[in-house]
């Protein structure tokens, strides 16, 4: 489906939703796409993109930015603390903040360079033994401990189980957003992103909707 299509649907379901579909940031996720699929969606001016791999965007963006301009990039994937200095001198906005040692490497590099990068608290809403993020019942305190190091708390971010219903998942993370004061949601992905959008997302995550299928092995 065409970039294009995909803010056609955006709009659509934000204005279902009573929302503008100008509140709404379109994450074109482009890892392990082919760079031609990805050169494609940056000559139609798209400028914000995720990727989940540090090592796998150090790759690419910074050519991309040379030939295309500045991006707006945000890391969706886990990061290790030994990585947090690549990731935040090519990242702006980090969707996979989930530990305290995490937190407090990033404070101490936004100290640092004078900027915190934007992050979300990944919150592991289904308490899914092999996710990442933290627990619901945890995620209050983990949003104070990260305000107190100082780093710009944007919002949280979830990615619910595969099998169950995604609709009851993003309302018990607009819950816990609300309830900590945070105006940021980042959720919603290719085959539910509207649904997402129904429920409050302000940052969609779309990949295979906008690049195709990515290659099998990759995940
Ligand atoms: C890969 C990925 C996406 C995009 O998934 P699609 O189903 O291709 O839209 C979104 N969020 C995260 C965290 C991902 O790793």
């Amino acid at each position: 489906m065409s970039i294009q299509e995909i803010k056609t649907r955006i709009n659509n379901a934000a204005t279902d939703a009573g929302r503008s579909g100008d509140d709404i940031s379109l994450i074109a996720v482009s890892k392990v796409q082919p760079n031609e699929r990805v050169q494609a969606v940056l000559e139609t001016g798209h400028k914000t993109f995720g990727e989940n791999r540090v090592q796998e965007a150090l790759g690419k963006w910074p050519d991309f930015q040379q030939n295309f301009g500045e991006m707006d990039l945000h890391l969706i994937g886990p990061l290790q603390t030994n990585k947090a200095r690549q990731a935040v001198e090519l990242f702006g906005t980090i969707h996979s903040v989930d530990r305290p040692k995490l937190a407090i490497t990033l404070a101490k590099l936004a100290q640092e360079r004078g900027a915190s990068p934007d992050i979300f608290i990944q919150v592991n809403i289904g308490e899914e033994p092999q996710k990442a993020g933290v627990l619901p019942s945890e995620t209050d305190a983990f949003v104070a401990e990260c305000r107190e190091l100082e780093l710009v708390v944007k919002g949280l971010m979830c990615i619910p189980p595969v099998q169950e219903e995604a609709s009851l998942h993003f309302a018990l993370l607009a819950k816990m957003a609300e309830r900590n004061g945070l105006a940021g949601l980042s959720m919603g992905m290719s085959d539910d992103f509207e649904k997402a959008i129904q429920f409050g997302a302000t940052h969609i995550r779309v990949g295979s909707a906008i690049f195709g299928a990515r290659a099998p092995a990759a995940g």
